[in-house]
């Protein structure tokens, strides 16, 4: 049956009956909260939102989407750039918020509601940690079904999606299934690199780490050295043990709340550390580096690991922002001298934030029972953000689309799932966001799980044509 969108309110009632959580329309009361996402800039007006509390209730806005011919997004925090507007239908999952730990087995079991604060804290009364990212804010299951690079312990131990060891989805056809290397290891498989197009995980269980403290913090330096700062963290990324995760950051920050006090409307460039071992051998390790240039803030020490939000202090949001990433190969000098030309000091720049995320270490293995995520051939993540509206966003991407031509010689091949932006979304840039036979392999499982392409609205993955 397919309807207008005013005509939905009369069926809506009746899902809200069937549904645990809220079901909203456009103009009640709670709407507006319930599509908030982290990115103001992306607008999100589903023609219907359900607030899932479970399993049963996604089953119910699934039969609701396929009966009113609606498509289906899926959001928890909102931190990635996907809109829903127009015949749609949102699901959210912030309601499905638990945390429980196996400390014995060494595991979490989260439901997709779950933020990366709640997990660390929990599993840190039990002396263990999880392979979270920079931000407490992210969403623990969008996060790793997109890879989920650890800026704590990514160059130790890999991608988080390789530690998941079973999920729970809703497939587009209704179905809750359990998902793990000996049941539906094909849909395992894909789901870790695939995100929301085969379905909505409704609970995902992955391994802990005996991790209580950590070496970490960040290095400020003045934006006019960032020459002397890059060769000196590319001659630390040559040698670094997979102990040691970090990433550098070319921060022109423009003077709005979200960002701190010293720090807006200048030029800066920020080294991020995580180490895993004491801090004497970090400070060996960070001798040429602090050597390099005048340093402006230094709080790198040992830390208890709950404390990980302060090495990065992503900004808490909600903020506009546009989003792109590369993949590129080790900082050789070419490549060194090609980055400072285009956004040292003397460079006209209007993005606001690049940086480089180190990968390597653990993050080149593809272990047994590895997902479809992770890049694995890459030594570094060039991550290029600008906060702000389309005024200020617009001719960033387009200066960030010059920086990528300059950088071709050096792009290699796949993209960071979690963070392709909109400009990255059409077919062609999605398929070279993945080796070729990753995507293949996964548009078969597409074709199986979701022929009819409901889950559309993300980076979306075609259903293979000879499976479908
Ligand atoms: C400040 C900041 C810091 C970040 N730091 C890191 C980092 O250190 N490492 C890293 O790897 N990434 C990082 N990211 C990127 C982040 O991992 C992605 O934006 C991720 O998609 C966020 O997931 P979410 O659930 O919070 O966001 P949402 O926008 O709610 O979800 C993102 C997408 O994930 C999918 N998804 C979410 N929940 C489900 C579900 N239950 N079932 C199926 N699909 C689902 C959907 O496709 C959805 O569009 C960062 C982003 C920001 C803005």
């Amino acid at each position: 049956m397919t309807d207008a969108i005013e005509d939905l309110r009369t069926t809506a009632d009746e899902l809200a009956r069937r549904v645990a959580g809220a079901v909203l329309l456009p103009g009640d009361e709670g709407y507006a909260e319930e599509c908030a996402t982290y990115n103001p800039a992306v607008p999100n007006n589903p023609a219907v939102v359900v607030g899932a509390a479970g399993p049963s209730d996604v089953q119910a806005a699934l039969a609701y989407a396929k009966d009113h011919d609606l498509a289906v997004a899926v959001m928890n925090t909102g931190h990635t750039t996907v809109v829903a507007a127009g015949r749609t239908l949102l699901i959210t999952t912030r309601r499905m918020d638990e945390v429980t730990i196996d400390p014995d087995a060494r595991r979490a079991r989260v439901g997709a509601g779950v933020r990366w604060q709640q997990v660390v804290d929990a599993a840190a009364e039990h002396g263990l940690a999880p392979l979270n990212g920079s931000s407490p804010l992210v969403g623990v299951v969008g996060y790793t079904l997109g890879g989920g690079l650890s800026a704590t312990m990514g160059r130790k131990h890999g991608w988080a999606s390789d530690h998941v060891t079973a999920l729970d989805i809703v497939t587009a056809d209704g179905q809750l299934r359990h998902a793990d290397a000996d049941v539906e290891p094909e849909l395992f498989w894909a789901v870790r690199g695939s995100k929301s197009n085969l379905g909505v995980v409704t609970a995902m269980e992955f391994e802990l780490f005996p991790v209580t403290r950590l070496t970490g913090g960040v290095l400020i330096f003045p934006g006019d050295q960032a020459g002397a700062v890059l060769r000196a963290y590319a001659a630390l990324t040559a040698q670094a043990p997979d102990e040691l995760t970090t990433s550098i950051a070319f921060m022109r920050l423009p003077d709005v709340p979200v960002f701190p006090e010293p720090l807006r409307g200048t030029f800066t460039v920020h080294v991020r550390v995580s180490f895993l071992g004491a801090a004497a051998d970090a400070d060996t390790l960070l001798a040429p580096l602090r050597a390099a240039a005048p340093i402006m803030i230094d709080t790198v020490g040992d830390m208890p690991y709950t404390d990980f939000a302060a090495i990065y202090s992503d900004p808490e949001g909600p903020a506009p922002f546009a989003e792109r990433t590369l993949s590129l190969p080790p900082l050789t000098d070419d490549l060194v001298a090609r980055l400072i030309a285009a956004i040292g000091p003397a460079a006209d720049v209007p993005a606001n934030i690049i940086e480089l995320r180190h990968l390597g270490g653990a993050l080149r293995d593809t272990p047994d029972g590895a997902g479809a995520a992770g890049l694995r051939t890459a030594e570094f993540v060039l991550w290029v953000v600008t906060v702000g509206g389309p005024d200020l966003t617009g001719p960033a991407l387009r200066w960030t689309g010059e920086l990528f031509d300059g950088l071709k010689p050096w792009a290699l091949e796949g993209k960071h799932l979690n963070f392709i932006g909109q400009e990255d979304l059409a077919e062609e840039a999605v398929r070279a966001a993945y080796p070729a036979a990753v995507y293949g392999r996964l548009a078969r499982a597409k074709a199986v799980y979701d022929p009819a392409n409901v889950f559309h609205l993300n980076h979306n993955i075609r259903p293979a044509a000879a499976v479908a």
